[in-house]
C-alpha cells in the first residue's frame, strides 16, 4: 500500500474529498477531487484462512457506504478448498486441474470426492463449495486432517494446464508435493458483494465510481474462476472513462467547506494513553469469522459470531495508538475489519436460504420464491444500517 491509508472519503456536489494517513511520514492529508474511482479491492483477510494480502479486510465497503453508497449481496463470500496447509509453508493454492490428478482423503483414508458425492471436475473449479464444506466438516467440525496426494502425478501432467503450470517450481519441487502428501484446507478467497455500480461504473453517488472486487453484482452469489481479473480490466477501463467524462461535463468548483467536514482521527493519535492489542483482536475476529460466517453457516453460530464481533468493535473504537505508527495503522484497520466484518455477518443471518457460495444448514435449500435477489444495504441519516431486498 506504499504507507498509505484512505480513511475517510466524503462525496458533496460530485466532488469528493479523501482522508490519508502516510505512515512513511506519519501524516494526515487531505485530498480533493472532482470525481474519486474506488478500487479498494475485496476483504479476504477478514478470515483466519485466506489467500490476500493481510491488509484486505473491505476497507472500500466502509468508505462507499459512508460516502452515502449501497452494498450489495456482501453474504457471499468464496472459499477455495485447496489451500495448502503444512506448517511452515503460505497457504498456496492447488491448481483445481493437477489436484484431480491424485488423491484426496481423511485420516480414515476415505476418499472425499466419493464420501461427499461430489462427481464436477475439476473438482475445485466447478464445485468449490461442496468441497470447501466437505473439507470445512472434516477439518474443523470433526477435527481430522484432509490430505492430497500427488507423488504418482508426472511432471508432464503438471505443465499441462497453464495454472498449474505456473506453480510447478514452488509447489513440485520447493513444497515437495512430489514427494509426500500434504495436509489441505479451505481458504477465504474473493468477495462477491460491494459496493453497487451500473454499467458505467457509476454509484448512486454523484461523481463516486467504482470497480473490481469492491463492487457487487457482476458475479452472482458465485463466481467462476478467472473472471476477477477480467473483471477488474473490463470495469477498471469503465470506471476511469465514466469519471474523466463526469470532471469534464460538471466542472464543479472544489469545495473547500468539503475538506473541513472530514475528521482527520485526532482520538487513535494521542500520546502516552494505555494500550490494548489490536493484533491481538482482529486475530479474534478472523477466528470467529471463520468459526461461524464463513463455509458454513447457520443462525445459532451467525448470532453468536455478531454478539462476539460487537465486543470487539466496542473494543476496537476505544482504542488509541499512543503516538506508535504502527499501532494506529492496526487500529484503523481493525476498526474497518470490524465494520466489513458485521455486514458481512448481518447479510448471512438475513439471508435464509442456501445459494451459491452462501451456505445456511439450517436453511440447506435454494428458496428463489423467498430469496431470488439482491440484499442491500445504505446508512441512515444517524448513521444507522438499512437493509432492503431487492427482488429479481
Ligand atoms: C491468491 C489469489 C489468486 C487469484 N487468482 C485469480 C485468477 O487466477 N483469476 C482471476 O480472475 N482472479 C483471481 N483472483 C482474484 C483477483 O486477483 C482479485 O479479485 C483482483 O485482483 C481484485 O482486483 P482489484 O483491483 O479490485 O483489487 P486489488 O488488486 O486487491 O487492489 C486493491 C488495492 O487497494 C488498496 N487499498 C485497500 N484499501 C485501501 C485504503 N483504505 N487506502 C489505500 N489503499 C487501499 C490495497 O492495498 C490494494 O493495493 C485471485 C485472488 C487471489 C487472492
Amino acid at each position: 500500500m506504499g504507507g498509505l491509508l484512505v480513511t475517510d472519503l466524503k462525496m458533496q456536489e460530485g466532488t469528493a474529498a479523501v482522508v490519508v494517513y502516510s505512515a512513511g511520514s506519519n501524516k494526515w492529508l487531505k485530498i480533493n477531487a472532482n470525481a474519486l474511482v474506488l478500487a479498494t479491492g475485496g476483504a479476504g483477510a477478514l478470515y483466519l484462512r485466506h489467500d490476500n494480502p493481510k491488509r484486505m479486510v473491505g476497507d472500500g465497503y466502509i468508505l462507499a457506504l459512508k460516502a452515502g453508497a449501497e452494498l450489495q449481496d456482501m453474504e457471499f463470500v468464496q472459499f477455495y478448498p485447496l489451500g495448502l496447509a503444512e506448517p511452515r509453508y503460505p497457504p498456496f493454492l492447488i491448481p483445481p486441474g493437477i489436484a484431480d490428478s491424485g488423491r484426496l482423503y481423511n485420516n480414515d483414508g476415505e476418499e472425499i470426492h466419493a464420501k461427499y458425492q461430489i462427481q464436477e471436475r475439476p473438482a475445485a473449479e466447478r464445485a468449490r463449495d461442496k468441497l470447501s464444506q466437505a473439507l470445512f466438516n472434516e477439518i474443523y467440525r470433526k477435527g481430522g486432517e484432509v490430505w492430497l496426494d500427488l507423488q504418482g502425478v508426472s511432471e508432464d501432467a503438471w505443465h499441462r494446464d497453464p495454472f498449474s503450470a505456473s506453480t510447478t517450481k514452488i509447489l513440485w519441487e520447493r513444497c515437495g508435493l512430489m514427494h509426500r502428501p500434504v495436509r489441505i484446507a479451505p481458504l477465504a478467497h474473493h468477495v462477491m458483494g460491494g459496493v453497487s455500480i451500473d454499467a458505467t461504473g457509476a454509484t448512486s453517488v454523484p461523481g463516486l465510481y467504482a470497480a473490481g472486487e469492491v463492487t457487487g453484482g457482476l458475479h452472482g452469489a458465485n463466481r467462476m474462476g478467472g473472471n476477477a481479473l477480467t473483471e477488474t480490466v473490463v470495469f477498471g477501463a469503465q470506471a476511469g472513462k465514466s469519471a474523466a467524462a463526469w470532471v469534464k461535463n460538471n466542472p464543479a468548483p472544489r469545495t473547500p467547506s468539503l475538506r473541513a467536514d472530514l475528521e482527520a482521527q485526532p482520538l487513535v493519535h494521542r500520546k502516552n494513553t494505555a494500550q490494548k492489542d489490536p493484533a491481538r483482536l482482529i486475530k479474534k475476529l478472523r477466528k470467529i469469522l471463520w468459526t461461524d460466517g464463513g463455509i458454513i453457516r447457520s443462525r445459532y453460530g451467525l448470532t453468536r459470531a455478531i454478539d462476539d464481533l460487537d465486543e470487539i468493535q466496542t473494543e476496537a473504537f476505544g482504542l488509541e495508538a499512543g503516538g506508535d505508527v504502527r499501532q494506529l495503522q492496526r487500529i484503523l484497520e481493525l476498526r474497518f475489519a470490524c465494520q466489513t466484518a458485521a455486514i458481512i455477518l448481518q447479510g448471512a443471518l438475513r439471508r435464509k436460504e442456501s445459494r451459491g457460495a452462501h451456505f445456511r444448514e439450517d436453511f440447506p435449500e435454494q428458496d428463489d420464491q423467498k430469496w431470488r435477489g439482491h440484499l442491500q444495504v445504505g446508512l441512515s441519516s444517524s448513521g444507522e444500517m438499512e437493509w432492503s431486498f431487492k427482488a429479481i
